[in-house]
C-alpha cells in the first residue's frame, strides 16, 4: 500500500484476486544465531526462502549492541552466498556516535546498502532507555548520522499501537515523521493481530503527511504463552479470540502451527482485500511458517514460474 488510500472493509473483503501476486512484495526478518545448530537451522531457513525472492531481508542486532560481530557477519554472508538483498539492524544504545559510525561504514565496505536504524531498548539491568553519553540518542538521529556516513537506504520502526513510552499517540506520529525526514525511506511496523488497526494507523499516518511505504510486520505465532509476555513488553494487544484459538494447545506444537499459518494467512489475506500488497515476516528463523503464508497470499517460487511461463508459451 504505497500511498494507495485505504478504505476498511472487513468482512465484505473479497479473496485477493490471484494476479495481485505479480505486485506482491515480500521481506524476511532473522536474528543472528548463537550456536553453530542455530547456525545451521538459519541457513537452511534462508535457503528454503530464496527462491521467493523477498525484496529483502533484514538481521536483527541484539539488546546492547551484544550481537555486533554475529549481525555483521550473517549479513555479510547472506551478500556473499545468495541472490538475496541483505539489511542489517543497528541500534544507538551502549555505543558512541563514533562507535556506531565505524559499525556503519563497516557494513558499507562489505557491500551493505540497507540499514534498518533503530533507537533499541535499556540494557536488562536498567528499567528504563537513557541516551548514551555521546551517543545517538533517538532513531532520528542515527537516521541523520548514517545518511552523513554514507547514503544507505534506511528503514525505521513504526507502532500500529504507538511505543509504550511514547506520551500520546499523535507524539509517536511525529517521531516517526522526524524519522522519514532524517531521510529513512520505509517503516516496517511492529507486529499486530487486529488488521483494522493497522488500516486505522495508516489513515492517521497519511493524514499526517508519511508518504513513504509502512510494511506491516507480521508475526506468525507458534508459542502463544511467550508471545503474550513479548506483546504485553512492546505494546501489542492479543486479542481474546487469539487466546481461544490457541486453548489447549499447549503440548501439540504441529496442530500449533497449522492454527499459527491460517491466523497470519487470513490477516494477510485481509490486508491485502484492502489495497496492501507488502509484508514482512518476523520468521524467528524459520521457513515453514513465513513460506507457506508466503504461498497463500500468491507467491511462487522464481524457478516455479519461469517454468510454469515457459510450458504456456510451448502450449501457445
Ligand atoms: C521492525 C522493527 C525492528 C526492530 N529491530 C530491533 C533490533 O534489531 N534490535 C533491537 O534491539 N530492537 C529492535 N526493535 C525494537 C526497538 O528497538 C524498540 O521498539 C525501541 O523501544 C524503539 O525503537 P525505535 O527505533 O522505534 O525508537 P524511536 O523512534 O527513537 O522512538 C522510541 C520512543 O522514544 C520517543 N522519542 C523519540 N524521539 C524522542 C525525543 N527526542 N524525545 C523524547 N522522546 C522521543 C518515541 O516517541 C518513542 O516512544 C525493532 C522494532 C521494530 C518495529
Amino acid at each position: 500500500m504505497n500511498g494507495a488510500s485505504v478504505t476498511s472493509s472487513r468482512g465484505k473483503a473479497p479473496l485477493p484476486a490471484q494476479e495481485r501476486a505479480e505486485e506482491l512484495k515480500v521481506s524476511f526478518e532473522f536474528f543472528p544465531p548463537k550456536s553453530e545448530k542455530m547456525e545451521q537451522g538459519l541457513w537452511a531457513a534462508i535457503k528454503r526462502l530464496e527462491p521467493l525472492q523477498p525484496k529483502f531481508v533484514s538481521v536483527t542486532y541484539g539488546a546492547g549492541g551484544s550481537t555486533r560481530e554475529r549481525t555483521h557477519n550473517t549479513v555479510a554472508r547472506i551478500i556473499e552466498e545468495t541472490s538475496l538483498s541483505a539489511a542489517a539492524h543497528l541500534t544507538c544504545v551502549s555505543a558512541t556516535r563514533e562507535e556506531i559510525d565505524d559499525v556503519a561504514r563497516r557494513y558499507w565496505d562489505a557491500g551493505i546498502r540497507h540499514i534498518v536504524a533503530l533507537r533499541g531498548d535499556a540494557p536488562e539491568d536498567a528499567d528504563t532507555y537513557t541516551p548514551h553519553p555521546g551517543g545517538y540518542a533517538y532513531a532520528a538521529d542515527l537516521v541523520s548520522g548514517l545518511k552523513i556516513v554514507a547514503d544507505f537506504e534506511i528503514s525505521v520502526a513504526a507502532y500500529p499501537e504507538t511505543h509504550p513510552t511514547a506520551s500520546s499517540a499523535g507524539a509517536d506520529l511525529d517521531n516517526l515523521k522526524r524519522k522519514i525526514d532524517a531521510g529513512a525511506v520505509r517503516a516496517i511496523s511492529q507486529y499486530f493481530f487486529d488488521g483494522d488497526v493497522y488500516l486505522r494507523f495508516m489513515e492517521r499516518a497519511r493524514a499526517a503527511g508519511i508518504t513513504v511505504p509502512i510494511v506491516p510486520g507480521i508475526l506468525p505465532v507458534t508459542n502463544f504463552a511467550q508471545v503474550v509476555k513479548f506483546s504485553a513488553m512492546c505494546g501489542t494487544s492479543v486479542p481474546q479470540w487469539m487466546a481461544n484459538l490457541f486453548d489447549g494447545l499447549d503440548d501439540d506444537p504441529e496442530t500449533r502451527k497449522l492454527v499459527a499459518t491460517t491466523v497470519a494467512a487470513e490477516q494477510c489475506r485481509m490486508l491485502q482485500a484492502n489495497g496492501v500488497n507488502e509484508f514482512h515476516f518476523y520468521t524467528l528463523n524459520r521457513a515453514d511458517l513465513a513460506y507457506a503464508i508466503s504461498h497463500i497470499l500468491g507467491l511462487r517460487p522464481a524457478v516455479g514460474r519461469q517454468a510454469a511461463t515457459e510450458s504456456e508459451r510451448a502450449e501457445a
